[in-house]
């Protein structure tokens, strides 16, 4: 007997043509898929640490006890190698989807958090942040250079998540085949602030740059790197403050971020006051 049609969940009825998700529906189901996906992940992880502590016991048996040779033999490769490499395979794909899971979480609490206005020293922030990237920059032999930046309004949390996101593309995206250069330099343009975060790096092809701000876009996922969450955290917090973003590049020759803050405190939508 042939089954009827069973509707798809995001099809108009009856037409079987696809319904668009609007974003605030894509928003929900993403944080509940990923509220939901904590608690197996974290049951994952604590297993794969007991049967690691398992494989140690193990291990120190099988020097203790007396077994015979043919024994020995079949079991060394298990309890040395499969088991333990097993174990890292699981965790380190636990560990991954755990850093997807809360850096969506973090992306949606970004929209509904209230924003912490205070007077910002973007000099002192800039330099809390290469500070704490020294051994990274370093080792891929960065010049770094800094120019005087000015003052900016904003959250200093969200502000230095900015700035650290940029930063740590620059760097990621170097080219290992020249002297790598990072600049980062700041003027007031109109009551803005405005910074720009120049690397000599890869660069990015012109038909990514509208795409490069949205969630999970990566333009080589073998590439090292993240999520591809950093710039979507990093466009939602400069909108938050009313900011701008913008991006010029020429692939293989480098890439120069462009952020603007407000040198004045913004009123967001919804908090006019209506008196
Ligand atoms: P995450 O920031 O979540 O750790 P990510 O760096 O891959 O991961 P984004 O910061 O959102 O994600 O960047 C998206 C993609 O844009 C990157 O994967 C990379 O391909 C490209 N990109 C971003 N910044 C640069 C840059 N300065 N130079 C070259 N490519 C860049
Ligand atoms: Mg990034």
């Amino acid at each position: 007997m042939e089954l009827p049609n069973r509707p798809d969940k995001f099809s108009k009825l009856g037409t079987g043509e696809p319904e668009a998700v609007s974003p605030t529906d894509m928003e929900t189901l993403m944080h509940v898929i990923s509220h939901d996906l904590r608690a197996p992940i974290v049951t994952i992880q604590g297993f794969c640490q007991e049967l690691t502590m398992a494989c140690n016991r193990l291990n120190e048996l099988f020097e203790e006890e007396a077994l015979s040779d043919q024994v020995r033999e079949h079991l060394n490769p298990l309890v040395t190698q499969d088991i333990p490499e097993a174990v890292r395979f699981i965790r380190a794909g636990a560990d991954n989807v755990s850093s997807v899971t809360s850096g969506i979480l973090r992306f949606i609490r970004l929209g509904q958090m209230a924003i912490q206005w205070e007077g910002l020293d973007v000099n002192r922030l800039v330099m809390g942040i290469v500070t704490s990237m020294e051994f990274q920059l370093k080792k891929k032999e960065v010049v770094l250079q800094i120019g005087d930046l000015p003052d900016c309004m904003g959250d200093d949390v969200l502000v230095t998540q900015v700035f650290a996101n940029l930063i740590d593309n620059a760097h990621k995206y170097l080219d290992p085949a020249r002297q790598a250069e990072i600049i980062i330099s700041g003027k007031t343009v109109n009551g803005w602030s405005a910074y720009a975060i120049a690397d000599n790096g890869i660069g990015i092809p012109p038909e990514h740059h509208d795409h490069i701000f949205q969630v999970f876009h990566r333009l080589d996922t073998k590439q090292e790197g993240g999520q591809g969450l950093g710039l979507a955290i990093v466009r939602r917090i400069i909108d938050r403050h009313q900011g701008k973003i913008e991006v010029e590049s020429i692939p293989g020759k480098g890439t120069t971020f462009r952020v603007y803050f407000p040198r004045g405190m913004v009123v967001e939508e919804g908090e006019h006051d209506e008196s």
